[in-house]
């Protein structure tokens, strides 16, 4: 019998988020510096009869079981690719909030991958591999790599950023989700009615900022907090109103920045140091202002076969 296969991959933030105006194809260029964070999800590949999924964690009634989930949609592709069944049981031991802007399902997928391709024998090349995560989602190579990385297109052209320390952040997690597409099209409609124009032809292209990479780079937390910056934020607020009360809590209880986790409705807190972490996790679970706050560091590693 084939020992399963365990795969761990991360959460993200974006620490920038710059999106550019509408293209005709109905995506946004962007400019996002992914830094990867320590929640991670474990995808467990076992051989099996047929493809089959199943999840557990707080959050596992909210996950699809069917060839929607992403990570039988990467299992799907692998096989695909290489000519085999994916008769494969993918578990799904999920950590990471669904539907949080913290690219969860992405974290499956690259996991669901590895974990694939490891169980398989198939030995994809990472050119390969990054090249199937590119099909199935924008977040989705980053998963793969981890650490931190700038995304160009929508998001799937990665260049690594060099990291030069550990960042402390909590993470403030909402009572249900904000799809991304939504999302995005709220933020067509805040630019559209603001007469700033929506589409690419009418604004600039989203470019990043180099005293965020600088900071990452040299590792300067307070360089980073007032580098950061999240153009989905306004239209997540405007969707979800009572996230600038969790942003708030976050930055009275001396969180350095405060921002809303890529198209939200997590919400990310930027701490001093993992004492000061504790400290805004705290504040923001009695504020009532989340359903709960977690508190971790980062880069974080990509997807990485652990058992
Ligand atoms: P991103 O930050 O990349 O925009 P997100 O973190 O906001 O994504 P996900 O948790 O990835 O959102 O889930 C978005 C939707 O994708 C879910 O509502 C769910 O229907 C679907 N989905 C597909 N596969 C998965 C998966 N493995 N885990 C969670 N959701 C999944």
């Amino acid at each position: 019998m084939t020992a399963p296969v365990i795969v761990r991959a991360p959460a993200k933030v974006n620490v920038q988020l710059a999106v550019g105006g509408l293209r005709p194809d109905g995506f946004h260029d962007l400019a996002n510096v992914f830094l990867a964070v320590g929640l991670y999800d474990e995808v467990t590949a076992t051989p099996a009869d047929r493809l089959r999924i199943t999840a557990s964690g707080p959050d596992a009634d909210q996950v699809p079981l069917d060839e929607g989930n992403l990570a039988a949609r990467a299992a799907l592709a692998l096989a695909r690719r290489y000519g085999l069944a994916a008769d494969v049981h993918l578990h799904i031991a999920k950590d990471i909030p669904v539907a949080g802007g913290m690219a969860g399902g992405s974290a499956d997928a690259a996991a669901a991958l590895l974990a694939c391709d490891t169980l398989w024998g198939t030995g994809a090349s990472r050119a390969e591999l990054l090249d199937i995560c590119a099909e199935l989602g924008s977040d989705v190579p980053f998963s793969l790599v981890g650490g931190a990385a700038l995304g160009r297109g929508r998001g799937e052209l990665l260049e690594p950023v060099e990291t030069g320390g550990t960042f402390h952040w909590v993470f403030a997690v909402a009572d249900g989700g904000l799809a991304t597409p939504a999302v995005y099209r709220e933020c067509d409609r805040l630019r559209e009615a603001s007469g700033q124009g929506f589409t690419a032809a009418e604004l600039p292209d989203p470019e990043p900022s180099a005293a965020l990479l600088a900071a990452l780079r040299t590792g300067d937390a307070s360089a980073l907090a007032g580098a950061v910056s999240n153009d989905l934020q306004a239209a997540a607020l405007s969707l979800r109103p009572a996230l600038a009360d969790t942003l708030r809590a976050g930055t009275q209880a001396g969180a350095m920045a405060a921002l809303v986790s890529g198209s939200g409705p997590t919400c990310a807190f930027l701490a001093s140091d993992e004492n000061a972490a504790k400290v805004v996790a705290d504040a923001l679970i009695s504020s009532g202002t989340c359903r709960t706050a977690r508190t971790t560091s980062a880069p974080a590693p990509g997807a990485t076969v652990v058992g």
